[in-house]
C-alpha cells in the first residue's frame, strides 16, 4: 500500500496534506511554498550562495511531499547564475505516490509541471537508492528511500546545504535525534550551511553536539522563530574508514576513455556532461564494434529471492538506462519499452515475499507475477510460473554508443588501438603498439572489456624520487580478473504469417527471444545466446544456432517449433560476441593505483586512472550506472548507488572467489 494520506478540505486549493501515521500536517500552517522558500532556501542562503558553482548538493531529511525540492529546482531554472548540475539527495522512509506529489503542488502554478515530471519517474521506490533525471541530467534527485540514519550511513558527499525537514519534533523524534544529527554531519563540510523551521531545544542540542552551531532568526508572522546555522565543530571531524578509496574531487578536465562500446561511451558521455573534454579512442574503426555491436538485447531486472546486489543493482541500472534511451533514442526504432516476460521455468522462489505491505505496489512497478493472459499470449501452460517486468525494454546498444558518443565536449577516434599506459609530468599519455603517444589528459577510463587486462599489464607510472624528480616506475599492476565468455546469437527477418507462433513481447529467463526488432529496414527476431567460457575472438560456430533454438525450445516450446519448421531456406543470420565478466558477476568501477603505493602514501596519481567493465551479460543495465558513479565519485557528487553496492563494484575485479548464486540467476539474454 502506498503511503496514506488524508486531504483535508479547509478551503486551500487542493486541500491540506495530513499524515494518519504521523498525525501531522505535511506542512505548517503557511503553506508550504512560503515555508520551502524562506525557511529553506532563504535560510540556507540560496540562490546566491551557490552562484557561479560548479554543482550544488542540497541533503535534506524528509522528502515528503517533494515541494522543497520543486521550489529548490524552480530557483535553479529560474537564476541564470545557476550552477551546472543541482544535486538534491533527500531521505525519505515513507515516499507517497505521484498523484499526492501532484496534488501538493496544485495551489502553485509555477510547479505543475515541475511536479508532472517528477510524478513521471517517482515509481518503484522500494528500499535504497534511486537516481531521478531532470533537465538532461543537470538537475538530479537521488531519493534514499529507508530511515534517515541508515540512509545516510550509506552516501558519501559532501553537501553545500542541509534542509532539515519532516514531521515535528514531538510527532517523529527519530528524525531529530542526535543520531540522525551526526549522521547529517557525516556528510557535511566545515562551512556547510544548515536550515529548520524547529526551534524546539531538543533539536538545537542534538545539533550543537553533532557540530552545528545555529541561531534563531525572526520567522514569518505567526510563526516567530525559524533556525538556521553552519558546520562548524570544536573539533576536527574523524572521518570513518572509507569503504571506498578516498579520491579528491576533480575539476573537469581532459580526458581519455579507451574503448567505445557501451562502458566506455556511457563514462565519457556522463563526464562529458559535467564539463570534461573526452577522446574516446577505440581499436575498431566504428563504435561499438565489441559486445555492443550486439543487434538488440534486453534490458530487464534481475530478480534474486534475497535480493541480491546484482538484482538492486540491475533496478538502478534500468532506470537510468531507461532514461537515457528515452532522452536518446528513437522508439520502436532503436528501442522499445515493451516489458518482459521472465519464464522462471522451475524456479517456484517468491522475491515478492521480501517486499510485502507497504512496499508491494513498488515492488509490482518492477516485477510483479504475469498474467493468464500474458503467459497464455506466449503459448506457456497455464501452471508455468513467470514475471513480468513491466519496465524491461529491448534496445540496440550500438544507436545507445553513437547517442553517447556525440555528447558535446566528446571527439571520437577510431582506428587507434592502445598497447600501452604511461604516466608522465603529472599527465597520463595513451601509447600505440610503436610507443608513440596517441593522447595525452588528465585522466584515464579504460574501458577495454576483455582487451583491459593487457592494458593493465603495460602501464608505466611516474613515481617521486628522494630529491623531488619523477622517475617511470615499470611496476606490474596486478592481473585483472576478467574473463572472456564467447556467445552467439540468431536472427532472422520475421515472416508475414509468423505473428501466430511469436510472441507479442520480450521473452527471457533460459536465453531470450526478442519477437520483433527492425533489423535492415525490415522486423526481425533474434533469440539466443551460447555462453563459451575462456574463449576471447568472436567466431561464428554453425552448431550455435541449433543450440539456440534447443534453448529456445525450453523457453517457448511452441515459437522453437514454429521456427525449426521454417527455417527451410537455412537463412538464419548469426552474430558473435565476446563478454567481458568478473568472477563475482558485477562490473567493475575502481581505480588502478600505482603498485607499492602503501595507504597514506601520498601519489600524485591517484584516482587518475580508472577501470569500467566487467559488464558481462547486463551491459545494457550496467554501463550507464557506472558512468554515473564514476562521475559520482570523481566529483564528490552523491552516490547513485548505495556505498557498499559501490564498494562491491569496486572490489569486483579482484576479488578471487566468485558467489554462488543460490538460485540460478535470471539472465536479460
Ligand atoms: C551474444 C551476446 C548477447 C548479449 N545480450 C545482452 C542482453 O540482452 N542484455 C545485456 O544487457 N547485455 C547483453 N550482452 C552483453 C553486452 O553486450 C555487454 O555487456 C556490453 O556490450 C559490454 O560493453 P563494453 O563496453 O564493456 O565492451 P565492448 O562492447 O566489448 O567494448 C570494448 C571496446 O574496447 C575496444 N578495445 C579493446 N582493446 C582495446 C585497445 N587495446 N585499444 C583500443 N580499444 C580497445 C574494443 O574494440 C571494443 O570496441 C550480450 C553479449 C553477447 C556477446
Amino acid at each position: 500500500m502506498p503511503e496514506r494520506i488524508d486531504w483535508l478540505e479547509d478551503g486551500s486549493a487542493g486541500g491540506t496534506p495530513f499524515s494518519p501515521r504521523f498525525g501531522d500536517r505535511y506542512r505548517s500552517e503557511l503553506g508550504g511554498l512560503d515555508q520551502a522558500r524562506d525557511v529553506f532556501l532563504k535560510g540556507c542562503g540560496l540562490p546566491a550562495a551557490w552562484k557561479g558553482e560548479r554543482q550544488w548538493r542540497v541533503l535534506e531529511t524528509g522528502f515528503g511531499l517533494g515541494l522543497n525540492f520543486l521550489v529548490t529546482w524552480r530557483a535553479w531554472k529560474d537564476d541564470p547564475d545557476r550552477p551546472t548540475h543541482l544535486h538534491f539527495i533527500s531521505t525519505e522512509a515513507f515516499p507517497a505516490t505521484g498523484d499526492d506529489l501532484c496534488r501538493s503542488a496544485e495551489a502553485h502554478p509555477e510547479l505543475q509541471a515541475l511536479a508532472a515530471e517528477l510524478k513521471a519517474q517517482f515509481w518503484g521506490l522500494l528500499p535504497g537508492f534511486h537516481r531521478l533525471s531532470f533537465e538532461d541530467g543537470r538537475v538530479l534527485l537521488t531519493l534514499c528511500i529507508g530511515d534517515a540514519k541508515a540512509m545516510l550511513k550509506q552516501q558519501a558527499f559532501e553537501a553545500d546545504s542541509v534542509y532539515l525537514d519532516g514531521f515535528s519534533p514531538q510527532k517523529n523524534p527519530d528524525i531529530w535525534d542526535i543520531h540522525t544529527m551526526k549522521a547529517v554531519a557525516r556528510c557535511c563540510r566545515r562551512g556547510t550551511r544548515i536550515a529548520t523551521w524547529t526551534i524546539a531545544r531538543s533539536v538545537r542540542d542534538a545539533l550543537s553536539e553533532a557540530g552545528f552551531q545555529v541561531h534563531k532568526t525572526p520567522g514569518i508572522p505567526p510563526k516567530r522563530d525559524n533556525l538556521q546555522g553552519e558546520y562548524n565543530p570544536a573539533w576536527t571531524p574523524q572521518k570513518p574508514p572509507a569503504l571506498l578509496g578516498t579520491v579528491a574531487a576533480r575539476t573537469p578536465g581532459h580526458c581519455l576513455v579507451i574503448g567505445a562500446g557501451l562502458a566506455g561511451a556511457a563514462a565519457a558521455a556522463s563526464l562529458a556532461r559535467r564539463g570534461w573534454t573526452v577522446t574516446v579512442l577505440d581499436a575498431a574503426s566504428e563504435p561499438a564494434a565489441g559486445a555492443s555491436g550486439l543487434p538488440a538485447g534486453l534490458v530487464a531486472p534481475h530478480v534474486s529471492p534475497d535480493d541480491a546486489p546484482v538484482s538492486r543493482l540491475s533496478r538502478c541500472g534500468l532506470r537510468i538506462t531507461v532514461q537515457q534511451a528515452s532522452a536518446l533514442l528513437k522508439e520502436a526504432v532503436d528501442w522499445a519499452p515493451t516489458g518482459v516476460l521472465e519464464n522462471r521455468l522451475d524456479d517456484q522462489s517468491d522475491w515478492h515475499a521480501t517486499w510485502q505491505g507497504d512496499w508491494a505496489d513498488a515492488a509490482d512497478d518492477w516485477s510483479r507475477a504475469a498474467t493468464p493472459a500474458q503467459r497464455a499470449a506466449c503459448d506457456l501452460p497455464g501452471k508455468t510460473s513467470a514475471w513480468w517486468h513491466p519496465r524491461g525494454a529491448w534496445l540496440k546498444p550500438a544507436s545507445l554508443v553513437r547517442a553517447w558518443l556525440a555528447t558535446p565536449g566528446i571527439e571520437w577516434r577510431g582506428s587507434s588501438a592502445v598497447s600501452a599506459l604511461q604516466r608522465t609530468k603529472g599527465q597520463w599519455q595513451v601509447l600505440d603498439g610503436h610507443g608513440k603517444a596517441l593522447a595525452q589528459g588528465d585522466l584515464v577510463v579504460v574501458a577495454a572489456a576483455h582487451g583491459s587486462v593487457a592494458l593493465g599489464m603495460n602501464i608505466s607510472w611516474s613515481a617521486a624520487g628522494p630529491a623531488g624528480d619523477t622517475h617511470s616506475v615499470e611496476a606490474m599492476h596486478p592481473p585483472l580478473a576478467l574473463q572472456p565468455l564467447r556467445g552467439q546469437l540468431t536472427w532472422r527477418r520475421r515472416d508475414a504469417d509468423a505473428s501466430g507462433a511469436l510472441p507479442p513481447f520480450p521473452v527471457n529467463g533460459h536465453g531470450s527471444l526478442i519477437p520483433s526488432v527492425p533489423l535492415n529496414g525490415q522486423p526481425a527476431w533474434i533469440t539466443g545466446a551460447t555462453f563459451e567460457r575462456g574463449e576471447s575472438r568472436p567466431l561464428i560456430r554453425p552448431a550455435d544456432a541449433l543450440a539456440n533454438l534447443d534453448k529456445l525450445a525450453v523457453l517457448l516450446p511452441n515459437t522453437a517449433a514454429h521456427l525449426r519448421a521454417s527455417n527451410v531456406s537455412g537463412d538464419w543470420q548469426h552474430w558473435a560476441g565476446v563478454r567481458c565478466a568478473t568472477p563475482v558477476r558485477l562490473p567493475v568501477l575502481t581505480t588502478m593505483e600505482r603498485p607499492g603505493t602503501r595507504s597514506g602514501e601520498a601519489d600524485e596519481s591517484a584516482g587518475t586512472l580508472w577501470l569500467s567493465s566487467g559488464m558481462g551479460s547486463r551491459g545494457l543495465c550496467f554501463a550507464a550506472l557506472c558512468g554515473e558513479l564514476l562521475a559520482a565519485r570523481l566529483h564528490g557528487e552523491p552516490l547513485p548507488v548505495e556505498l557498499r553496492l559501490a564498494a562491491a563494484l569496486d572490489q569486483a575485479a579482484t576479488a578471487r572467489t566468485a558467489s554462488v548464486p543460490r538460485k540460478k540467476p535470471s539472465s536479460p539474454e
